[in-house]
């Protein structure tokens, strides 16, 4: 990965106490938002939601690019401030919660662009929730805590590899991007961080099975990741089915790659192949 340079731009903060609670670490760097916004290549005309905008440190470089964009935050305060800077053309502000909002709203007449400089404290259940919408999505770049941009990208047989890295990939092409250091924000947060990348995978790149039984199966098997998959996987299959699908009953879930849970996937009892449902 790319490190960036930084040179501060001012204090986005000011005025503004920042809530840990939700994760708000504003982006001073003026390199990193544009390297960001760059990144991102928006284009007129194209329908793009950004989680959590703040102060406006990306709001307000994507807004001069798109034309205008959907908002979601859950800060009264900053949501006040955000009205204040922005019409209602350029910004339109959904009040609330990312985890509980419906992205699919948004994609009535095009793939959605989704991106954000996320709170890292909600960050894996907020992508999760954002997979559900992968159907509607044209990408989505991020900029989460390096760790788990890591863990988002990591390959079988890394320690990085896990629930995260097979669920994300059955339904994206991830890549990440650039690392981000802490000074780059104010306050700086305790981790580095990286921006990652998220492009939808095409219906016929998609795993012949459903969502649902793929995340029983990993969530199983990286619960205890440490024991063999013999061990771990008993109470869904036996090591007869586990050699059948030509998985050692002695490796543990990280040696298993995507295909390979996939097959799991399909065999699972009482649950019916088709990755859309979940
Ligand atoms: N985009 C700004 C920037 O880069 O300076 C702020 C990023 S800050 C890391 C995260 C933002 O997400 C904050 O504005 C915070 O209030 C907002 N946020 C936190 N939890 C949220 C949630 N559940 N739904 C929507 N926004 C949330």
């Amino acid at each position: 990965m790319r490190k960036t340079s930084f040179f501060r731009v001012s204090s986005a903060t000011a005025g503004h106490a920042p809530r840990k609670r939700f994760g708000q670490n504003f982006l001073v760097d003026g390199a990193v938002i544009a390297a960001i916004v760059h990144a991102i290549d928006p284009r007129p005309g194209e329908t793009l939601v950004e989680i959590g905008p703040g102060l406006g440190a990306l709001t307000q470089p994507l807004l001069e690019r798109l034309g205008a964009l959907h908002v979601v935050e859950i800060d009264r305060d900053l949501i006040a401030r955000l009205r204040a800077r922005f019409t209602p053309e350029q910004v339109t502000i959904h009040a609330g919660d990312a985890l509980a909002f419906d992205f699919a709203a948004l994609a009535i007449h095009a793939p959605l662009r989704v991106a954000g400089n996320l709170p890292y404290n909600i960050s894996t259940p907020l992508l999760f929730h954002l997979a559900r919408f992968a159907d509607r999505v044209r990408d989505m770049h991020f900029m989460l805590q390096k760790e788990v941009v890591e863990r988002i990208c990591a390959e079988a047989g890394s320690t990085a590899y896990g629930r995260l890295s097979v669920m994300l990939q059955s339904r994206f092409y991830v890549e990440a991007l650039f690392d981000v250091s802490p000074e780059s924000f104010d306050p700086p947060p305790k981790v580095r961080s990286a921006i990652v990348r998220l492009i939808p995978k095409p219906c016929a790149a998609l795993p012949d099975v459903s969502a649902a039984a793929l995340s029983t199966v990993v969530s199983i098997a990286f619960s205890q990741r440490r024991k063999m998959l013999r061990n771990t996987l008993k109470s869904l299959f036996t090591e007869a089915d586990l050699a059948a699908q030509k998985i050692d009953p002695a490796a543990r879930a990280e040696a298993l790659t995507l295909d390979d849970f996939v097959r799991l996937a399909k065999i699972l009892p009482g649950i019916k192949a088709n990755y859309g449902s979940e």
